[in-house]
């Protein structure tokens, strides 16, 4: 792992840094071609436009390891809120939520609590992700996911390329009928645990998602979603599925609002399911430094917008 991403992992976690560095200007423009805008209407906005390019949203309201039983309570009527504007709009959009915003880290049985409510509001045709935090919560993710799994068929959870245990976790989960979102993984890892090399990632990557496809064709995976911005690995992806005899509609790539743009336009007018998650909240800090650090050349627009700010 080069050694900018790991500076910039450790900021990502670091307090003093978020409340300096969500002050200034330059900060707020750039986090700006990640996020439409910190309220609920700035996403809504952004789903509606989306709509009319034929690519679809699922929003997630940015916050984590939440500190207090209240703030979960009010994360989840966030959600229910949330799921409410999606029916009255007409829009075709799902959700993704953090576990640790639920109030893990207080009580796994309040998370349940709060992820069984969400679900039961959310169209029973639509997925209610879960996205897959640090590693050290990987175990309890799965563990409420699979709970959640039992009852509503309606659930997926993300899975993390960059682990040598997610291999294992897909094959225990697939028997399950589960919908998976893949991803490389954005957290600081150590390579006790996880690939580092980016040749290692994509490869895992790409035999997971094999795993992930021929599953879905043996209808054993509800939803095989990538989601990836990896251009090379959504071709090859592709290319497996249809040599599996795919219809396009049943490929489906996810990526995050505002990165390759011109990809997920492209996915959507040959008929892939494209989607976009977009994220929105004042609580972005975190996500946005992680963002950075995926793609270190993304500190020039930083850099670029102190003089523009
Ligand atoms: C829909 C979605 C949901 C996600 N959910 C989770 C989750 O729950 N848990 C988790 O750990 N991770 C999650 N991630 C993040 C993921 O783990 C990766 O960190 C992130 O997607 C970057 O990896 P990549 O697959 O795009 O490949 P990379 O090899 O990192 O990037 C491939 C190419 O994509 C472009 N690119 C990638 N990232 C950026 C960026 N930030 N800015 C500009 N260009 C970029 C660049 O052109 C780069 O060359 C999610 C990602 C997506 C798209």
């Amino acid at each position: 792992m080069s050694l900018m991403r790991s500076m910039l992992l450790a900021a990502s976690q670091n307090q003093w840094l978020r409340h300096r560095a969500t002050s200034y200007p330059f900060v707020r423009l750039t986090v700006s071609r990640f996020m439409p805008g910190e309220t609920l209407e700035d996403a809504l906005g952004a789903a509606e436009s989306l709509r009319s390019k034929k690519i679809g949203t699922v929003f997630t309201h940015l916050g984590e390891n939440i500190k207090d039983r209240t703030e979960a309570q009010q994360v989840a009527e966030h959600y229910l809120e949330l799921l409410k504007r999606i029916r009255e709009k007409g829009l075709r959009a799902e959700i993704s939520v953090k576990f640790t915003q639920l109030g893990l880290d207080l009580s796994p049985e309040l998370c349940f609590e709060h992820l069984n409510t969400i679900i039961e509001r959310a169209q029973k045709d639509s997925i209610v992700w879960v996205d897959m935090e640090a590693s050290n919560y990987v175990d309890a993710t799965l563990d409420l996911y699979r709970r959640a799994l039992s009852i509503h068929p309606n659930v997926g959870v993300c899975l993390q390329a960059y682990l040598y245990r997610t291999k294992d976790d897909l094959a225990k989960l697939l028997p399950l009928r589960p919908s998976i979102r893949l991803v490389k993984g954005a957290y600081n890892e150590p390579p006790e645990i996880a690939f580092l090399r980016k040749h290692d990632v994509d490869e895992s990557y790409f035999e997971l998602g094999k795993q992930m496809l021929k599953a879905k064709k043996e209808n054993r995976c509800v939803r095989a979603a990538f989601g990836t911005h990896d251009v090379a690995l959504i071709r090859r992806l592709g290319d497996f599925a249809s040599a599996e005899g795919f219809s396009k509609k049943d490929f489906e790539v996810q990526m995050l609002y505002g990165i390759q743009r011109a990809e997920q336009e492209r996915l959507a007018n040959e008929g892939c399911t494209s989607i976009v998650l977009v994220a929105y909240g004042s609580y972005w800090y975190p996500w946005f430094v992680r963002r950075l650090a995926e793609r270190p050349a993304n500190l020039w627009f930083l850099v670029r917008n102190v003089f523009a700010a």
